[in-house]
């Protein structure tokens, strides 16, 4: 591989500005792939303390709440049922304070699983939207549909509200600190303690430490990576929403395309977004999208493994039949009407200003656009979500006086309000953009310089957090490292996926397992198997197609490789073979 020390020495001297420090900065220059060895495996051990664990891990600023001894059997997320191994529960609080800004009260709030059997290593479980709930701390694998978690793989395992309650909504973000908390700043205070309590409860400290999740969770991921390299040895982001405020604000450019095209008004007299493009509408869009796009990767499969040459094959305008003006009113998914191709066309362009200025990434057409998933993000979440996040969270000064909901979506001007996402001022000190996204995101030098490893994936159907942003974000990763990361650092495009699970997909895989893998014993993921989760299944997804067996299996292949039939059973993973694309 090409390598470009001369890069890396030109940055280092000028941060550091001294002679004598440049040797020791040139080691920062890209090894080989070769030369990337695993760290050593982690050492199981056994929980030697629980009940009196408050008192032996004792931090200031740290209060548990409770500690509690576990018996095996199952811990409830949402309405499904996790088994979980015999361990030790410890919920607490750090930092709580009143808030000068706004008198609220406010605490990192957190619970920690640490098993009997543990198997060396601690994982942070990073939790999705807002944050603001304490989710059981078991430790999400990647994909759709549990079957195991880290806690029942021997992890010890934290999770946290991110340092502000869910029944603040949003409001949070009039508080300049927990802006920071639920950017970065949680990550940074809950690390050290909990690896505190991981020593206090086995008698020494986690061999490899984790850091994992999706949607917000990869977002915490991808900050983690570069922020907190030095305390984790390999991090697992999925579907991540790096470019947050700016997705956000995406998100309320599309309301706007929507809402001119709407066919129904809400009973408040507001335009229906639902109601923009019917079931049937992106059902069709995503039937033609299949007929140019699905047999690229050797197989008409009802999956597009070729995002890349999709691109080229599949436009909008002469790919979906144009309605007849006059004709649109039937809407019965045969057609859309010009300007519903305009507006999809200009969603999946990328939020724009009136300049023509990108605000946000692009998204890839692919077949998962006719998901429910797909709808909730782009016609519900708008109004309910992103106009919250966007007006108190990532709006400085904040936008709280406006009319929220559907009216601040619909009214936000992507010329005048956009650029407060990057905006400062007296009280709030850092912008959203500093705050949520990694600081220079390409740069993974110091996880790549400490043997850490890094597995991303991302759904090419995900409505909220563009796979195009990730992969552009790959691309550069591979350009800071001499046009080949891939010794360090993967990413797993997931087709037809949605908003880290759901649509025409097979979403269910195990990316831990092979993050562990390849930390510990070297063996980098030349590929991951998904299964699908069809009828019958466990957690079945509904949008499976019929045609496929209920636990079709696909190879995830590591960017820009895509999964190629080669033959065979079409239904199972033997069957395809990663190539370049
Ligand atoms: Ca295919």
């Amino acid at each position: 591989m090409t390598r470009q020390p001369h890069l890396h020495l030109g940055l280092c001297a000028a941060a550091l500005g001294a002679a004598g420090l440049l040797a020791a900065c040139a080691s920062r220059a890209p090894a080989p792939n070769a030369a990337h060895a695993p760290l050593a495996a982690a050492r199981p051990g056994t929980l030697q303390a629980c009940a009196d664990l408050a008192a032996r891990a004792a931090l200031p600023g740290t209060v548990y709440t409770a500690v509690t001894e576990v018996p095996a059997g199952t811990v409830t997320v949402g309405n499904v049922a996790m088994a979980a191994p015999a361990h030790c529960l410890v919920q607490g609080r750090m930092n709580e304070r009143t808030s000068p800004v706004d008198q609220q009260r406010y605490a990192i709030g957190f619970e920690m699983r640490l098993p009997v059997a543990w198997n060396g290593r601690f994982f942070y479980q990073a939790n999705g939207g807002l944050d603001g709930v304490v989710v059981p701390a078991l430790g999400g694998i990647g994909g759709g549909g549990p079957r195991s978690s880290a806690l029942q793989m021997g992890f010890a395992v934290i999770s946290a509200d991110a340092g502000h309650p869910g029944s603040m909504g949003p409001r949070f973000g009039l508080d300049p600190q927990a802006r920071l908390d639920y950017g970065y700043n949680a990550v940074a205070q809950l690390t050290p303690m909990a690896k505190n309590l991981i020593a206090k409860a086995y008698g020494r400290g986690p061999d490899r430490s984790y850091f994992g999740g999706c949607s917000n969770g990869g977002r915490h991921a991808m900050v983690a990576a570069v922020r907190s390299a030095q305390q984790y040895d390999g991090v697992l982001a999925g579907d991540p929403g790096f470019n947050l405020p700016k997705a956000a604000v995406a998100q309320l450019y599309g309301a706007q395309q929507y809402a001119a095209v709407a066919s129904a008004k809400t009973p408040a007299g507001q335009p229906d977004l639902q109601s923009a493009f019917t079931p049937a509408e992106m059902k069709l869009v995503a039937n033609k999208v299949l007929e140019r796009c699905d047999a690229l990767d050797g197989l008409a499969d009802g999956i597009v493994s070729n995002v890349q040459a999709c691109r080229a094959k599949f436009d909008i305008q002469t790919a979906v039949p144009t309605c007849a003006a006059g004709a649109a009113a039937t809407r019965d998914g045969m057609c859309l009407s010009a300007p519903q191709k305009k507006a999809l066309a200009d969603v999946f362009k990328g939020a724009r200003n009136s300049a023509g200025q990108p605000i946000y990434s692009s998204f890839p057409f692919d077949a998962g656009v006719s998901g429910a998933n797909w709808r909730e993000w782009k016609f519900a979440s708008p109004a309910t979500r992103d106009a919250g996040a966007v007006a108190f969270i990532f709006s400085t000064p904040p936008l709280a006086d406006r009319p929220q909901g559907l009216p601040f979506a619909l009214g936000f001007d992507m010329d005048r309000d956009a650029p407060r996402i990057a905006a400062t001022d007296g009280v709030f000190r850092e912008s959203a953009l500093s705050f949520m996204t990694p600081p220079a995101a390409a740069d993974l030098g110091a996880l790549r310089d400490k043997g850490g490893r890094m597995i991303v994936y991302h759904g090419t159907s995900d409505p909220v957090f563009s796979s195009d942003d990730t992969a552009a974000w790959y691309e550069r990763v591979q350009a800071a490292n001499g046009g080949d990361a891939s010794g360090f650092a993967r990413y797993f495009p997931v087709p037809g996926m949605n908003h880290c699970a759901g649509g025409p997909a097979t979403d269910q895989f195990d990316m831990l397992s092979a993050l562990v893998d390849w930390v510990e014993q070297g063996k980098a993921p030349a590929s991951v198997t998904a299964t699908a989760r069809g009828a019958g299944t466990p957690v079945p997804n509904a949008e499976v197609p019929a045609g496929w067996s209920a636990q079709r299996t696909r190879p995830l292949c590591p960017y820009p490789q895509v999964a190629v039939y080669t033959g065979g059973d079409t239904e199972r993973a033997s069957s395809f073979a990663c190539k370049a694309s």
